[in-house]
């Protein structure tokens, strides 16, 4: 089957990363209790930023906080590495643009993330993910993005909502951890129920 990921903040945890980078960068010490209130993407507000300030800063430290020691998520890794045993194919669709592409590729391959070379799609605006999502004829996708997931509702794609405060409104099957998933004995994958 055919599995597709979101990168960030669906297998690896980059605002809680670049919520810490910004607190050196600025010199702050905002505590992370506020980070897991944000409800939206961006992480600006609690260093007392307005959207333009917060979005330049972003710009600012992308390479930075792209290329540093994110954390995948736990169970992400080991998730898509038994998919890959059992035979099933990865494909990666990140938002992240063009010049980033070979460095993020680089950079999950050198954190053991299972990559073919023409499985990794970047420079996705979310309008052109949900057109390539349907292109690439996926069985299962992954993300955060409450945009990206809204406009799946209608397809035939399985999708599965990486649980974050910014996306609680979707109604989709959603997961806390990559732990929460396993096969079951028709070869589906299901969510364990809580
Ligand atoms: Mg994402």
């Amino acid at each position: 089957m055919r599995f597709g990921f979101d990168i960030d903040d669906t297998l690896i945890n980059v605002r809680e990363q670049a919520f810490h980078i910004y607190n050196q960068k600025l010199n702050t010490k905002v505590p992370i209790e506020e980070f897991y209130q944000i409800q939206r993407l961006e992480i600006h507000e609690p260093f007392g930023m307005d959207d333009i300030e917060g979005s330049k800063m972003w710009q600012n430290m992308e390479d930075e906080i792209y290329f540093s020691d994110i954390q995948p998520f736990p169970g992400a890794l080991e998730f898509l590495q038994t998919l890959v045993n059992k035979g099933h194919d990865i494909f990666y669709i990140t938002a992240r643009s063009k010049r980033h592409g070979d460095r993020t590729k680089q950079w999950l391959k050198e954190k053991g993330f299972p990559l073919k070379e023409d499985h990794f799609f970047w420079g996705m605006k979310d309008e052109e993910k949900i057109n390539f999502i349907q292109e690439l004829q996926l069985d299962y996708y992954f993300d955060d993005s409450p945009y990206v997931l809204k406009t799946l509702l209608n397809e035939s794609v399985r999708v599965f909502i990486k649980d974050q405060p910014y996306n609680r409104s979707i109604l989709l099957p959603r997961f806390e951890s990559w732990q929460d998933f396993y096969f079951g004995k028709d070869g589906k994958l299901y969510l364990s129920q809580k």
